[in-house]
């Protein structure tokens, strides 16, 4: 028995760092064997659209991403902050690349702003890209910047990645840990929540640590979002979120996009690709148990992190599909994980 393929929202790649001759320089319009995502392969496995990330990593070269093994655990050096013109110029020749991919695509690759072009991506079956930010470094404390970007088409933003900037503080990469790692956003970041409010900029909670978890919470008017996150209470990494948040997020209306990442959803919190489908599939029922069906969606970390190598890369998304069906989940209920969620979700945040 043959079933048609179910599409998906993804609520966060890496592709465009893998684009970035900072990431592997690779072309995500063309077939490709390197990486997770390109537009070939993702179409295999019915990725219909997703949060496309611009992600600026280390400045100089000596800021490695270095991991320390722990008596019990591991964790990363904090990585030190961005220069605001740094960002800015990264994050404008991403914003590029993705501008150029979608040229060369032959229209299967397309930037959306609304809900109504996302829909109009799928009628012509095109993969649409939401623009965001995995860290505001780019945006001046003002706030100036912010505008000129959501005239870009920014829409969707990540306050900060794992790591501090002028709004708030990023979760330091730790294994075992609580998400309680410092303090909670400054008075720009409580102002940048505001402003995103009224463009209608979705917040992502993912890599935030818990204080600014709060502070956004009793901030913002829209629906709480981690794009990609997973158990705090199966996989106790700094990174993933406690049982409180998990209910704050449903109380919120919100979603959070299961992470695909190795080391966070191992119970062992090992960074390795020889993981189970089923490991993921235990943080999606846990979470479908303690928020409900509504709130829970994919966020893969593609070309991002490590991934189980039974996924391989966006062309394997039906493989966890095909594992949901397993664990019991109705088709209408992997319908709403697989995309319904994420599209009620943008559609009350972006208004
Ligand atoms: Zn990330």
């Amino acid at each position: 028995m043959t079933r048609s393929t179910i599409p998906v929202f993804d609520g966060h790649n890496d592709a465009l760092l893998s684009a970035h001759p900072a990431g592997r320089g690779r072309d995500i319009v063309q077939k490709g064997e390197e990486g997770h995502f390109d537009v070939p392969r993702a179409m295999e496995g019915g990725f219909a659209g997703g949060l496309f990330a611009i992600y600026v990593p280390a400045e100089a070269k000596t800021d490695s991403f270095r991991i320390t093994t722990t008596e019990n655990g591991w964790e990363v050096d904090y990585a030190n902050p961005l220069s605001f013109d740094y960002a800015s110029s990264f994050t404008n020749a991403s914003i590029d690349l993705l501008t150029d991919a979608i040229a060369r695509s032959e229209g299967k690759l397309r930037l959306v702003t609304t809900v109504e072009e996302y829909e109009e991506a799928r009628r012509a079956e095109a993969i649409a890209a939401v623009l965001h930010f995995e860290g505001a470094e780019a945006i001046d404390p003002g706030l100036e910047s912010l505008d000129k970007y959501y005239e870009r088409g920014l829409r969707s933003l990540g306050i900060v990645w794992s790591r501090p900037n002028a709004f708030g503080f990023g979760v330091p990469f730790k294994f075992p840990s609580s998400p309680d790692t410092g303090p909670g956003l400054t008075p720009e970041g409580i102002q940048l929540v505001k402003r995103c409010n009224e463009l209608g900029i979705l917040i992502d909670l993912s890599h935030l640590n818990e204080q600014g978890f709060w502070d956004v919470e009793k901030t913002s008017n829209a629906p709480l979002v981690a794009s990609h996150s997973a158990v705090h209470a199966l996989t106790p990494t700094a990174r993933n979120l406690t049982d409180r948040q998990l209910d704050a997020i449903k109380a919120s209306g919100g979603i959070v996009g299961a992470n695909f990442s190795v080391s966070d959803i191992r119970a062992d919190a090992r960074d390795d690709t020889d993981t189970p489908i089923a490991d993921l599939v235990r943080h999606i029922s846990y979470m479908v148990e303690r928020m409900g069906i509504e709130h829970v969606g994919f966020g893969s970390d593609f070309d991002g992190a490590h991934i189980p190598a039974a996924i391989k890369d966006a062309s394997g998304l039906q493989r966890i599909i095909e594992a949901l069906e397993h664990a019991g989940f109705s088709s209408a209920e992997i319908n709403k994980i697989a995309h319904e969620n994420w599209l009620r979700v943008l559609k009350v945040t972006w208004g």
